[in-house]
């Protein structure tokens, strides 16, 4: 039904008859012959939208709503988006294929889930030991990296906006304490992605499970631990209830972004509005899911301490094993891959310059006001 939408668009649905007039003074694409038809400026389009997520998780889930909403209210009603949750039109993981092939017009995903198409995707969403959410930011819209992630994902045909962030995660729950190296060889944990790679490096046996099977997983003792989000979105899944030992940061996620991902072929057929609309849309659900997740998650920490869960940071020990590990493999894949070097060398830069800023004013200024709440 999407394809038909989209050629009915692309096709004959966009044709009207207008004035050529009235079309140049709105600044149309295309303008007709006098009296002849013109490509409307403002058509009536429905599209849909595959997200990555369940529905439960309102957060990230809600981004693509948040999207699809403002979209419909800029556009007067005109250009309609239906955010679809994970396995409703494509499984969760389907939704660049389905995006590239023009099944959808649209998907909300995290890039890095298409690291075997292309490593260098992870850097659209988060890398271990990288962007904070501001400096994420920072780089995607003044550092350059968009431009360059937007050369990666043109190889899928995709046109790609940053639209949603989590913040900082955490690092998950563990049945037991884990200190050491060698406490943590031979753990079995639900860590998906480039986390998983590295933990793999220091023996951790990594597991990927979906979110609705990772509770019972670790219930039955299947996994020793499980990683999944942050305080609001993990309470949901109850894993309080099964391990106490609630670890942190979830260094393999800094501050992730998720993305809008638009079909190029879809893109190029829409008026400049639209255009302009659906970038302004999405930089809107960039702010809304991270200001949602800051509102949100310290409830959710108070009762999740207050119910008997013990917070814990990563060892030092863990913590610079797991550097070491996640910055090795980066150079592994820049030193193979020219185009991975590339986004690599322009993300670092902007990695070490920006870390030194925030050592300086934010971090003197988080480590004496935060660390007496
Ligand atoms: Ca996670």
């Amino acid at each position: 039904m999407a394809k038909l939408r989209r050629r009915d668009f692309l096709g004959k649905a966009a044709i009207v008859t207008a004035g050529a007039g009235a079309v140049a003074a709105c600044g149309g694409p295309a303008s007709a012959p006098e009296g002849g038809p013109a490509v409307v400026t403002k058509p009536r389009l429905n599209w849909r939208l595959a997200s990555s997520f369940p529905r439960g998780l309102d957060t990230i889930f809600g981004g693509a709503e948040v999207f699809a909403e403002r979209v419909e209210s800029l556009s007067e009603g005109r250009f309609r988006i239906r955010a679809y949750p994970a396995g409703e039109l494509v499984p969760g993981l389907g939704v660049l294929d389905a995006v590239q092939q023009g099944t959808v017009e649209l998907g909300h995903t995290a890039s890095y889930y298409y690291t075997g198409k292309n490593p260098a995707v992870a850097f659209d969403t988060a890398m271990p030991f990288g962007l904070n959410t501001r400096q994420q930011n920072a780089w995607l819209y003044h550092g350059g990296g968009l431009e360059l992630m937007r050369e990666v994902f043109a190889d899928f045909n995709i046109v790609n906006f940053p639209a949603g962030n989590t913040g900082g995660q955490m690092g998950g729950w563990f049945r037991r304490e884990v200190s050491t190296l060698d406490e943590l060889r031979g753990l079995k944990m639900r860590i998906p992605g480039l986390g998983a790679e590295v933990l793999s490096r220091l023996g951790v046996t990594v597991q990927t499970i979906p979110g609705g099977e990772i509770y019972p997983a670790l219930e039955r003792g299947v996994v020793d631990a499980a990683e999944w989000v942050g305080p609001y979105d993990d309470e949901k899944l109850g894993f309080q209830r099964v391990a106490k030992n609630y670890y942190y940061p979830g260094w393999w996620e800094p501050g992730p972004t998720l993305s809008v991902y638009v079909n190029r072929t879809a893109w190029d057929g829409l008026p400049a509005e639209y255009q302009s609309i659906v970038q302004s849309a999405a930089a809107e659900a960039n702010v809304d899911m991270i200001s949602r997740y800051d509102a949100v998650n310290p409830g959710a920490l108070k009762r999740l301490v207050d119910g008997g869960v013990t917070l814990r940071p990563f060892s030092d020990e863990i913590m610079t094993a797991s550097r070491d590990a996640a910055f090795e493999l980066m150079n592994e894949n820049a030193a193979a891959d020219a185009g991975y070097r590339k986004i690599f060398e322009s993300w670092d830069e902007v990695r070490r310059s920006s870390f030194r800023w925030f050592s300086t004013a934010e971090q003197a200024y988080a480590r004496f006001s935060f660390g007496g709440g």
